[in-house]
């Protein structure tokens, strides 16, 4: 990750994006004094998904772009959804990003909203002794029942109840006295606002429950609408940036702020104004065949349909980051899909094709076998082995070549041969040639099959003056090139091979149950026979980090975590080109 520092920022690329017109003239216009701080402002009830790397992509970006900051703040106002685990995999994800919060120029630091609940209890207390909150005693259902139309207000029986009469309650609910559900804390806006988040919204609710952070020190937990606004502007955040769903609550998050500077000035008896960051929407990340709701990807793992959080095919970062995608193409999709106001569904093919790109530039070239098939060379001379130098990278000069043992008993890809072969299949068949990689070309003369008619074995010749896969001087041609490994030099190994997790393009669309459209055969396992130096490379990669490798013509592939000293495991992350939209069509 080390030429991360190097590459340049995407945005000098591009004409500036909705975002930073409006960063762009409100630092023309000297506000904050021309600070830009940006925060990512996960809740810890879950591991993180693609949607989520677009905000933090974002987020950091735009520090980056402006010479500003980035926090990652934990936005952990709910005790009971919330875990170490979530926090710990979050911290990991944002990381390994590349979009650091607490190291290099952008770093703004690492924060927890809980760690705030004493000062915004402080600004709450104040607000009611303004007169500008409230006790209530309706519950939660009978909140909503009182709540109006669209043409009749909200009906709230304890709106006029003395400040200091809320202000004892208040306090005793903190203390504990009272039972979870029996009470509430309320701003007093507007009941009858056409805006039904200004109905006097509640800021605070009783939760009787360990807090991971916190302890058993509260049992007042503040609302999203009351902290989110607090806690950028103790962080000191310029543009606190969310999805268009939170547009309409702008009004809130504008409305508590004021509230609270209201009276407040050098000389006030509340203290000096408090800073008063931007809120601006934008659209949210959405993926054809994926689903981004944390809270359905956690009944994914409950109900064991993947094998947890990082389950190769699970739309999480870490689900990504174990089947082999890089941060840099993650990055790349984020920035080539663009910032702007509306509502869009992205082709998932965007994202894959963004890992092929960085992929075809760094990943090594490999031969293996998927579904092997036995090739004997009839007029090989016998016992003879030759070393084949196969170049490892076309994208990378620099990379230079390796030896691959070629041998007269070779193993190819089972679907590179048909015994009747319909008219454009240019690969092997009875009598027809073809070359193999970088080898020599081989014409195959029989074909031996098993009891049931299976071909077990094709016996063939080969050309040796098509040494190096070179056309012979007698100008014949072929049309098919296909890979190829020594079946006595290649090493089992297990492959895992990933489908779509669901078959639908919108996933719910049918039946408004999103587990209906899961592909129940997304996973397959194969032992797939590789050459030998394929095996020796992985076992000398790293181990934090997967080695990430291109199979000719099947993929790219990158060693999974539960691989083992000489027995490594790989992941297919992408095929080499779009095969699912064909194989579709096809069926
Ligand atoms: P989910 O609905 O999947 O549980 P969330 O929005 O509840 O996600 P948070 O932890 O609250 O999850 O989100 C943290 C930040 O990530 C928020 O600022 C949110 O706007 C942003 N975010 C979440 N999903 C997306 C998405 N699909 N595209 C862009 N940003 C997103
Ligand atoms: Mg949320």
């Amino acid at each position: 990750m080390s030429a991360d520092t190097a590459e340049p920022s995407p945005a000098a690329a591009r004409p500036p994006h909705f975002l930073e017109q409006i960063i762009e003239a409100d630092l023309q216009a000297g506000r904050w004094g021309g600070r830009v701080h940006t925060r990512f402002p996960p809740e810890p009830n879950g591991y993180l998904h693609i949607g989520h790397a677009k905000s933090i992509c974002l987020n950091f970006g735009l520090a980056r772009t402006y010479g500003g900051r980035f926090n990652l703040r934990f936005d952990d106002t709910n005790p009971a959804k919330e875990e170490q685990e979530y926090v710990d995999s979050i911290c990991r994800d944002v990381k390994w990003l590349g979009c650091d919060y607490d190291e290099g120029p952008q770093a703004g630091g690492l924060f927890f909203a809980s760690n705030y609940f004493e000062q915004m209890y402080r600004w709450a207390e104040e607000l009611v002794r303004k007169g500008k909150a409230y006790v209530c005693e309706l519950s939660a259902e009978e909140v909503s029942a009182k709540r109006g139309t669209p043409q009749t207000p909200a009906i709230s029986p304890f709106r006029d109840r003395p400040p200091d009469e809320s202000l004892r309650l208040l306090r005793a609910m903190r203390a504990g006295a009272h039972p979870n559900g029996s009470m509430t804390l309320r701003a007093r806006i507007d009941l009858a606002s056409p805006n039904f988040n200004l109905r006097d919204p509640v800021m605070y609710r009783i939760v009787h429950e360990h807090h991971h952070n916190t302890g058993g020190d509260w049992c007042l937990y503040p609302m999203y609408d009351w902290a989110h606004g607090l806690e950028d502007s103790i962080e000191g955040i310029t543009h606190s940036i969310c999805t268009l769903e939170f547009e309409n609550h702008r009004p809130l998050y504008d409305w508590f702020i004021d509230a609270i500077n209201e009276g407040r000035g050098p000389d006030s008896e509340w203290g000096p104004r408090i800073h008063h960051p931007r809120q601006i929407e934008f659209a949210r990340l959405n993926l054809t065949y994926t689903v981004m709701s944390k809270r359905f990807l956690l009944r994914l793992v409950r109900e064991a349909r993947v094998k947890g959080w990082d389950d190769p095919r699970m739309p999480t970062i870490s689900g990504f980051r174990r089947r082999g995608y890089t941060p840099e193409s993650i990055r790349a999709f984020c920035e080539d899909v663009g910032v702007t106001r509306q509502n869009s569904v992205i082709d998932v093919g965007r994202l894959e094709n963004a890992c092929r790109e960085h992929l075809n530039r760094i990943a090594p070239r490999y031969m293996g076998v998927l579904r092997p098939l036995e090739v004997v060379i009839d007029n090989w001379p016998a016992g003879t082995v030759e070393q084949i130098a196969c170049v490892n990278n076309p994208e990378d000069p620099g990379a230079g070549t390796r030896d691959v043992p070629f041998s007269g008993k070779l193993l190819i890809e089972r679907d590179d041969f048909m015994e009747s072969p319909p008219k454009k299949f240019f690969r092997l068949a009875p009598g027809a040639e073809v070359r193999l990689r970088y080898a020599y070309w081989i014409r195959c003369v029989s074909v031996e099959k098993d009891g049931a008619g299976n071909p077990v074995r094709l016996r063939c010749t080969y050309d040796p003056a098509t040494r190096g896969g070179n056309d012979p001087p007698d100008g014949r041609k072929v049309k098919a090139t296909i890979h190829w490994v020594s079946a006595d030099h290649a090493r089992e190994v297990e492959v895992r091979l990933f489908d779509r997790l669901f078959n639908a393009e919108q996933p719910g669309a049918r039946t408004g149950d999103q587990f209906d459209d899961l592909n129940p055969s997304s996973l397959e396992v194969l032992r797939a026979r590789v050459e030998p130096a394929l095996a020796e490379a992985v076992n000398t990669a790293r181990s934090d980090e997967p080695a990430r490798v291109q199979f000719e013509r099947l993929g790219y592939f990158a060693t999974d975590p539960d691989s083992r000293p000489g027995a490594p495991i790989f992941n297919r992350i992408v095929t080499l080109k779009d095969l699912w939209v064909k194989e579709q069509k096809r069926g």
